[in-house]
Order: structure tokens, then sequence, then C-alpha cells
């Protein structure tokens, strides 16, 4: 579970993330959605403990990240927005040594790299080098590395960035494969993918949070309304001020045309 309670982060004399609380339950799969710059990643960093929070509380299932760092870190998978990979590895001993990292060791560390394997569908590039694998392939490494120890709460930053539609729908799907007794909370600046994604959207401009609402919701809101779930969005971005936040999200809503059905 991610309990987010009046979070605030300033960097100097800038507020980032202003006054953020939510929560997250095991078994859902939520969407951070916001245009570049909202916030997000600053988020998702003070939920992994990368980043002090200024002011308010984050646990992750349980830890508090200020006073139980080791818990949080030991019970989460975190994507970075970067997915820092390390290329001239081969996938297999990649993934191996990041189960070690993880304090995996003998048979449990064999049955949790076949488990990631199978779930990432990474058995064709295994004995690849991590350089030689395609998008689609090195987004697939950084969640299998994220996920070999099995966390209980998965936080994963833009991890639908760079790839096709095809891989969009791909993906979601294995996020849903993934989702039984796991938290997961993804981040993205393109409102079809989260969409198409999640079922429930936490949207956020400026570092303040203006909607906490399901897919669902939002939708019938926008229907009932003659309206599109984009226009719904967009309206909700533009009211929390700033013209290029509403056209960061309106241009990549435009973009994967096959993923716009939005469930
Ligand atoms: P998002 O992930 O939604 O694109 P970020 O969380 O990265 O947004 O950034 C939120 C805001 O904080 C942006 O205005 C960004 O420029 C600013 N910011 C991010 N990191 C730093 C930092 N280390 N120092 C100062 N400002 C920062």
């Amino acid at each position: 579970m991610i309990e987010v309670d009046h979070v605030t982060k300033r960097y100097g004399a800038f507020t980032a993330v202003d006054d953020v609380s939510f929560t997250v339950q095991p078994g859902e799969i939520v969407g951070f959605l916001g245009p570049n710059g909202a916030g997000k990643s600053t988020l998702l960093k003070m939920m992994c403990t990368w980043l002090p929070v200024t002011k308010g509380s984050i646990r992750i299932a349980g830890f508090d990240v200020t006073k139980q760092p080791h818990g949080v870190r030991a019970s989460l998978g975190y994507l970075t927005e970067h997915n820092a990979l390390y290329d001239s590895m081969r996938v297999d001993r990649f993934l191996r040594f990041m189960g070690k990292m993880r304090g995996l060791s003998g048979r449990h560390l064999d049955e949790r790299l076949a488990w990631v394997s199978r779930q990432c569908i990474l058995g064709d590039v295994l004995g690849k080098r991590v350089s030689e694998c395609s998008k689609g392939y090195r987004q697939r490494i950084g969640v299998a590395a994220a996920l070999v120890h099995d966390p209980k709460v998965i936080l994963l930053d833009e991890p639908t960035h760079g790839l096709d539609p095809l891989q969009v729908v791909a993906f979601r799907d294995f996020l849903r494969s993934l989702r039984d007794g796991r938290t997961i909370l993804f981040s993205s600046h393109n409102l079809a993918e989260v969409a198409s994604i999640s079922e429930r959207l936490l949207i956020i401009n400026r570092g303040k949070l203006l909607a906490d609402e399901t897919v669902d919701g939002i939708s019938e809101r926008a229907a009932s309304a003659g309206r599109t779930l984009e226009d719904v969005v967009l309206d909700i971005v533009r009211k929390s001020g700033g013209s290029a936040g509403y056209g960061a999200i309106a241009s990549d809503a435009a973009e994967p045309a096959t993923t716009g059905a939005v469930r």
C-alpha cells in the first residue's frame, strides 16, 4: 500500500510538490498523469527514499520513508525515468547481478530469475548484451530488474516512454498480470496511455494534485456532458493554470490513435 499524506517538496524556494495526499491499495494500478515538470518524478523519488520529504509523510507497505528507509527499499521496485541499465552486460547476467544486489542467492535467486524472465518475456534476449536489445525489450529488462526481489509496491516512472502502441497494450496486459497483492503506481504525461493502462488517475500539475478519480468515473462524466475524456482532463489541467501543461498533455494525447480507445 502507498500512503502519501500532505506531502510538500521544495527545491530551495521553489515548491515542486504542494500538499499532496492520496493512497493506493494492493491490487490497484494507478496512473499519475501530468505534463512535464508537474512534479511526478519528484513524488516518485520521495516515495523510493531517493529525495527527502520537505513536509508531510509517506508510507510504503507500512514503512515510513523518513524513519524506515530500509524497509521501504526492500518493499518496492522502482523503474527510473531513464531506465539505467548496464549496456555491456548480458541480459541474464545483468538480472542475476540485480538479484544479488537485492540480497537473493542460491535456489531462490534462480527461481526469481526464471519468474521475471518468464513474466517479462525475455527468453529470446537472455543471452544478448543489453545494448543489442530493442527499446521494448530494454523497458522489460528494466521492469524485470525492478521486480526481481518480488516487491509488493511497484513504482514506474514513464514506463511506456518510447514504446509503440502495440507495445503499450502488451505492457498494460503485463502490469495487469502482476496486480494480485501488489500496489502499482506509474507516471506518464500521455493521457491515452495512462487511461488505457490504469483504473484510477491521479492528475497533477504544478505540484498540486488536481484530481483522484477512476477512469470510468471521468469517462462517464465526460460522456454525460457530451465530451471526450481528453476534453475533461485537459479542462482540469487548464483550470490549474499554465498553457504549457495543457499543450504538453494535449499533443501527446492525440498521438497514439490505436490506443485511443480508453479501456
Ligand atoms: P515531472 O516528473 O512531472 O516531469 P519533476 O518532478 O521532474 O516533474 O519536476 C517538477 C519541477 O521541479 C519542475 O519544475 C522541475 O524543473 C523542478 N525540479 C526537479 N528537480 C529539481 C532539482 N533537483 N532542483 C530544482 N528544481 C527541480
